[in-house]
């Protein structure tokens, strides 16, 4: 049932984790002065809502342009083809479902059951469409085939949370920024990335510039590095080894937290043991780093009333990803740098709603409430509370991100449908991830972009009402929860996609489990299944959101407005069986690809300030498109000599995998040894350049996140090599 649209609409914005309160100011009447689009469509406008208590009215350029994106480029109606040679044609819904149901069942007759199928969705949901995604596959169809962009994103800061602390959930808040004495940012490019966020550490700098001190670990220097006081360009790779080597220091120096240790953690003597061989002189040498550089992070670490770490990517997306955030978190441990005001481990998510996801359960291990599918009494809960018989949700893990592209491959998927992300920019490997959509039998896609690159690799797109025309809520990195409306009116035939999975749940015969007449009774139903959880906010609804404004988890039934708790973990407890957290002692592993003689650099692929992610928005704002015309291969002034590249011509960047075009931009931002390149541009692109068609796949063990940040290449002039024509 279509949901009411409204005028002067506040909500969160709909691009990375920071979670910003945006106020949306609906189109002008029409006349002069009056902002339109090319077809005369009445553009909204964004600016910052100052009531948002995560934002308190800032927002960058992403968002203020948000209102631009709307209505370009929109998916209108279903579509469909048999094969990816033929043209689409138009569809009903009708025929979608009809379609979609007729190929879910055929697969369910196959020895396979409903493992033939699978769901690869997105932190760009709503939580209420997540929520009943997981009920679709994991509950009706009993595959637990559901998985996220989130597992390219933020896996391992999940997998690191629930190993050292007992439980996902971020501890920090927003104001801890407010408070730190050091703010140690490891993997981040958050000027960038989340820039608003990172203009109020700016702020505080500015105001106490004795008070706080920025530290960042990077191998490039970003317009994060600039703002540090101590920029540690370290060699891509060695992070886990810097941070064993700051244990080591800090448990040498004797800058630890007795009483914490005691009565808080557990696992210290092996860890304390693990780190005692990594020596400031082995650490440097390794992390390709001078010694006094280690030794003064120390101090300062050792030294701080309150230290904040963030990270993001950078850490997230490594085959040791895991083992990195447990790294990290151990050095809150030692210091008791934990659950109180400007401290503590923060990961910063890169979607808008991964956080919903994480809640909602939407990774293919995860159940709602911060359950997993392997815990039997998890299942249970869950299976009675979405009223399915016992043993409905099957106990293994389902396929991963990368999992579902080998079983595609394999011949074991039937159904592949995508929704509300372009995996084919955002997977590593690309050239092998089209090779196997060619063969899979049906790609169903749910998109509001009409020509992302992954329509061009489905059977049937169903036009998706994306977060402007749907009502739903989002939860940010520091678990606040938004209410956001739908303020305007649906494009075309676009349906949300919670709406599409309860119509196709109760088409499949699921009557009674799926019949929702709105997305605040799909809320109300997953709120009460977070009851008792960590991540507990039974005493939220639409209403209140709506009412009361933006709130924080725990936010148990019966809390008062407001009083949803800042910090998690501030008694010293945590959620594992003995009470403590836990120190995780591993030995560094390095890269998965390391350079070598064919492929003597690193490449490391990020993002620009003005694109979000696959450009299928921002790549229609004019302004953003002029701010970054084109991806630029970053390359140091002597790799640059070496390898006979110069500034404003094109290189060609070769790894074992692919090879993609780039113009050269000199800098001495970059370490030597290392290039970079940004993520957004995909084939579609002018001009095109795959980056992540170069990386690799291999991934955490634990995380089973891809290494994205690392692969070996080589690079050449481009001038004596056939150039793609968008280059002519
Ligand atoms: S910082 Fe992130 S959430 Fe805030 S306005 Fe920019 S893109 Fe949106």
């Amino acid at each position: 049932m279509p949901e009411t649209t409204r005028a002067n609409a506040r909500s969160q914005c709909p691009y990375c984790g920071v979670g910003c309160g945006l106020e949306l100011l609906p189109p002008s009447p029409s006349g002069p002065g009056a902002r339109c689009d090319a077809d005369g469509t009445p553009i909204w406008t964004a600016r910052g809502d100052r009531h948002h208590p995560s934002s308190l009215g800032q927002v960058c350029i992403k968002g203020a342009t948000v209102g631009e994106t709307l209505s370009r480029g929109r998916l209108r109606q279903p579509l469909h083809r048999s094969s990816l040679q033929e043209e689409f044609r138009p569809i009903s819904w009708e025929t979608a479902f009809a379609l979609l149901v007729e190929r879910i069942n055929a697969s369910r007759q196959t020895r396979r059951g409903s493992g033939g199928i699978a769901m690869y969705g997105s932190g760009q949901f709503h939580t209420e469409d997540y929520y009943v995604a997981q009920k679709l596959f994991k509950g009706a169809l009993g595959t637990n085939n559901f998985d996220a962009n989130s597992r390219l994103c933020m896996s391992s800061a999940v997998a690191g949370y629930a190993r050292s602390l007992g439980s996902d959930g971020p501890p920090c808040c927003y104001d801890d920024l407010d408070h730190c004495h050091l703010a140690f940012l490891i993997g981040t490019n958050t000027a960038e990335c989340h820039p608003v966020l990172f203009q109020r550490l700016l702020k505080r700098k500015r105001r106490h510039p004795d008070s706080v001190t920025i530290v960042v670990v990077d191998p490039r220097a970003t317009d994060t590095s600039k703002a540090a006081d101590l920029h540690l360009a370290i060699a891509p790779g060695t992070d886990l080894a810097l941070l064993h080597g700051l244990g080591h220091l800090l448990l040498r120096n004797g800058d630890t937290d007795p009483a914490f240790l005691d009565a808080s953690t557990e696992g210290l003597e092996a860890y304390a043991d693990l780190v005692a061989a990594w020596t400031p002189e082995r650490v440097a040498s390794f992390c390709g780093l001078p010694e006094a550089q280690l030794r003064a992070v120390a101090a300062l670490w050792g030294g701080s009333a309150s230290v904040l770490s963030l990270w993001s990517m950078g850490v997230n997306q490594r085959r040791e990803g895991t083992a990195v955030v447990g790294g990290l978190i151990n050095l809150h441990l030692l210091t008791g740098q934990i659950g109180r005001p400007g401290a503590g481990p923060f990961s910063l998510t890169g979607q808008p709603n991964a956080m919903g996801g994480r809640e909602a359960g939407g990774l293919s291990h995860l159940l709602p409430g911060y359950r997993q599918v392997s815990d039997g009494g998890h299942r249970a809960e869950v299976e009675a509370a979405w009223r399915f018989p016992p043993g409905s949700i099957a106990p293994e893990p389902g396929l991963t991100a990368w999992q579902q592209i080998e079983a595609i491959e394999a011949g074991d998927l039937d159904l592949w449908w995508v929704a509300a992300t372009n995996p084919l920019v955002s997977l590593p490997n690309l050239e092998r991830v089209k090779r196997a959509l060619e063969r899979c039998p049906l790609v169903v896609v749910s998109e509001s972009a009409a020509d992302s690159e992954s329509c061009h690799y489905a059977h049937l797109l169903l036009p998706a009402a994306p977060w402007s025309e749907k009502a739903g809520v989002m939860t940010n990195s520091e678990r606040r929860i938004t209410y956001c409306p739908a303020y305007r009116p649906r494009t075309g035939e676009s349906r949300p996609d919670w709406e599409v999975f309860a119509e196709l749940g109760r088409r499949l015969g699921f009557v009674e489990q799926f019949r929702y007449r709105s997305s605040a009774e799909v809320f109300a139903e997953f709120a009460a299944l977070t009851a008792g959880r960590v991540c507990d906010l039974s005493g939220l609804s639409h209403d209140l959101l709506e009412r009361e404004g933006p709130q924080q988890w725990p936010f148990p039934l019966g809390s008062a407005p407001g009083s949803g708790s800042r910090r998690l973990h501030t008694e010293g407890r945590f959620p594992t069986p003995s009470g403590r957290a836990r120190f995780v002692a591993e030995q560094p592993l390095g890269l998965a690809e390391p350079p070598c003689a064919a492929y003597p650099l690193v490449l490391t692929v990020g993002r620009y300030l003005g694109h979000w992610h696959t450009m299928t928005r921002t790549g229609h704002v004019e302004r953003l498109r002029t701010l970054h015309p084109e991806p630029l291969l970053e390359i140091h002034p002597r790799d640059a000599e070496r390898f006979g590249l110069r500034e404003g011509e094109l290189a060609t960047i070769r790894s074992r995998r692919h090879a993609v075009t780039a113009r050269v931009e000199v800098s001495e931002r970059i370490r030597v040894g290392t290039v970079f390149l940004p993520m957004h541009w995909g084939f579609r692109q002018e001009p095109a350049c795959e980056a992540n068609a170069l990386m690799h796949e291999q991934a955490c063990p634990i995380s089973q996140q891809p290494e994205l940040k690392a692969s070996a290449v080589a690079v050449a002039p481009a001038a004596a090599e056939p150039q793609p024509s968008s280059w002519a």
